[in-house]
């Protein structure tokens, strides 16, 4: 047993109060990632401060027609918000297939952005793991490696970002808001999540006690025709092994703007920018999306037993353009 003490914060400063000055402070919204976490020693928090009680589940639509969610709006009820399936559907879906309905009804959409990877050898609490563990290796490299990434990976770790509504956020250039003792900041989904690069125990640049407050995406006609796709082992409550937001406009049958990102096969939403470019300008079809899928999947690092991602994400891609083509 490890003793844990609790507070609940009625407001953002109050929350900001608590965490000052302990190192071992963290947020408690869900609870349900983080809690599992703590209880598998892999997060060594001591001090929980609740939030739940803070004015931040907020779903509203912005005059320009931009989105802005609050971080502790539940994912149910951005799921299920009229406005977000009608101009926003690839987040809608992303969100309906991400866990199940009871994670869903209680998982809030900012820690839903920070929730840690799945890879078994982080989450055993035994196996050499460069995230847990600083310096100790990365057993995934060498290990069974079929659900891990094929890009952005370096020689530390391998490890897939777990979050459907991250990769559909990153292909609608979301941002999220955040609040420390110090200062208000907005951060750019792109710099949002960190590579693993030589240091895969950082993940993203918040510091201790700065609080995400918000998500905005902004407003964009081709948001409403847009798709997330997900594949996976089986077909609910199970991470991707591949998954794509697309959006695209048309205009003559000639792409003028596209939105691609993959989730399941990188260390960060990926927003295929590359598969983006080679759209844009080119005609509608199988052929053209195949080629700008092969562009982006180019860069990708295979390992022992992933190599099938390569095929399967260009193939996703297709489906996914293909379908908000017709
Ligand atoms: Fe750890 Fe990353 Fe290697 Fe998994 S892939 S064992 S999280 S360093």
């Amino acid at each position: 047993m490890r003793p844990l003490s609790y507070s609940r914060a009625a407001t953002v400063e109050e929350a900001l109060a608590f965490t000052a000055g302990r190192s071992g402070s963290a947020f408690l919204a869900g609870g349900t990632t983080e809690v599992d976490l703590i209880r598998a020693g892999i997060a060594h928090s001591d001090h929980l401060v609740d939030i739940n009680d803070l004015p931040l589940r907020a779903v509203e639509h912005l005059r320009d027609g931009g989105l802005r969610i609050g971080a502790l709006a539940r994912m149910s009820d951005v799921a299920g918000e009229p406005g977000v399936v009608g101009r926003f559907p690839a987040i809608s879906q992303a969100l309906l297939l991400g866990a199940s309905q009871q994670l869903r009804n209680m998982a809030s959409m900012g820690g839903n952005l920070l929730q840690r990877t799945r890879c078994a050898y982080l989450r055993d609490g035994i196996s050499p793991c460069n995230k847990r563990d600083p310096g100790s290796g990365c057993a995934a490299l060498e290990g069974f490696n079929r659900g891990h990434a094929i890009l952005g990976t370096s020689a530390h770790c391998i490890a897939t970002h777990p979050s459907d509504v991250a990769v559909a956020l990153a292909a609608f250039d979301a941002v999220v808001h955040t609040v420390s003792p110090d200062e208000e900041r907005v951060i750019a989904f792109d710099d949002l999540f960190l590579l693993p690069g030589d240091t895969p125990e950082l993940e993203h640049p918040l510091g201790a006690n700065e609080l995400i407050v918000g998500i905005e995406v902004p407003g964009a006609s081709i948001t409403r025709r847009s798709v997330y796709l997900k594949f996976r082992d089986r077909q609910s409550y199970e991470f991707a092994l591949v998954s794509v937001a697309a959006a695209l406009e048309i205009d003559g049958g000639v792409v003028t703007d596209a939105r691609l990102a993959f989730g399941g096969v990188a260390t960060k939403p990926w927003r295929a920018r590359r598969a983006e470019a080679a759209l844009i300008g080119g005609p509608a079809d199988h052929t053209a999306f195949r080629l700008a899928a092969d562009a982006e999947l180019e860069a990708a690092v295979i390992r022992r037993h992933n190599a099938f991602k390569v095929e399967l994400a260009a193939r996703a891609a297709v489906r996914a353009l293909s379908a908000v083509a017709r």
